[in-house]
């Protein structure tokens, strides 16, 4: 199975990550920034600090890690390292602690169940069916995921309704049924092009692999570049059907 993110390196730049800063654009987006910040403080004053943000390091969630740090809101900030990240994404991590002067939370899988898994299963066996890539989802996301959660009444996410057809209809907040939690999506109705543009205007860490034609970063087998007009998310998982692509995090019961 070809495609994982270290043997596909494009040498031309994404220029979705790069967009035109007209003063329309500029405006547009400060304005989604005071209603985000609106959204968090109002997420805060209702969930005190029950409220924690699941922090994947894509460039949504890198808009929100900046709103929250540089409003100095009350919400903790972690991430999943399922053990199979892209290097890019460890040199981001290393890049936010120094940029924000903080230290990331991070959650990883248990050892016992990864190991009895790569016994039984191998190495890569989540690309030989779709139960064993869920399973291999299951143990190295959806399992952390819900020790980071417990305790917490509410969560937030860097979830846009344009990534793909299993988001479409995503709203600001919703009762998360399957974690028992109120979910906020702060950018559910931002544009590529708003979240692209925040990050230029702010000067804001990213993941150098979306330069690189990666819109939905994952883990590296899983995760490959997408052709210009593809869906956001078809570089994930591209080898199953868009209806089954999501990993287990975002699930509706
Ligand atoms: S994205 Fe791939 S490697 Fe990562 S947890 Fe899911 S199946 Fe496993």
């Amino acid at each position: 199975m070809n495609g994982e993110v270290s043997l596909l390196r494009p040498a031309v730049s994404n220029p979705a990550t790069r967009p035109e800063l007209s003063d329309t654009l500029r405006a547009s987006v400060m304005a989604r920034r005071t209603q985000v910040t609106e959204l968090l403080k109002k997420a805060v004053s209702e969930f005190g600090n029950e409220i924690t943000f699941a922090n994947s390091m894509g460039a949504e969630d890198m808009v929100l890690t900046d709103i929250i740090l540089r409003e100095q809101l009350p919400i903790e900030i972690f991430s999943l390292d399922t053990g199979r990240l892209p290097v890019e994404t460890y040199d981001l991590m290393a890049e936010v602690e120094k940029t924000y002067h903080t230290r990331l939370k991070i959650f990883f899988p248990r050892s016992d169940t990864v190991e009895n898994y790569v016994q039984s299963n191998g190495i890569n066996a989540f690309y030989e069916s779709i139960d064993l890539r869920k399973a291999c989802c299951h143990m190295r996301k959806v399992e952390p995921l819900g020790r980071a959660l417990k305790g917490k009444k509410a969560w937030v996410t860097g979830m846009r309704a344009q990534q793909s057809a299993t988001r479409a209809d995503l709203p600001l907040r919703e009762f998360d049924e399957s974690h028992g939690l109120e979910k906020f999506n702060p950018l559910s109705d931002w544009t590529e092009q708003e979240t692209w543009a925040y990050i230029r205007m702010h000067e804001v860490p990213y993941n150098k692999l979306h330069d690189q034609f990666y819109p939905s970063i994952g883990c590296a087998p899983c995760t490959r570049a997408v052709a210009v007009g593809e869906d956001v998310r078809a570089g994930r998982w591209w080898w199953e059907d868009p209806a089954s692509k999501e990993c287990g995090l975002h699930v509706k019961k």
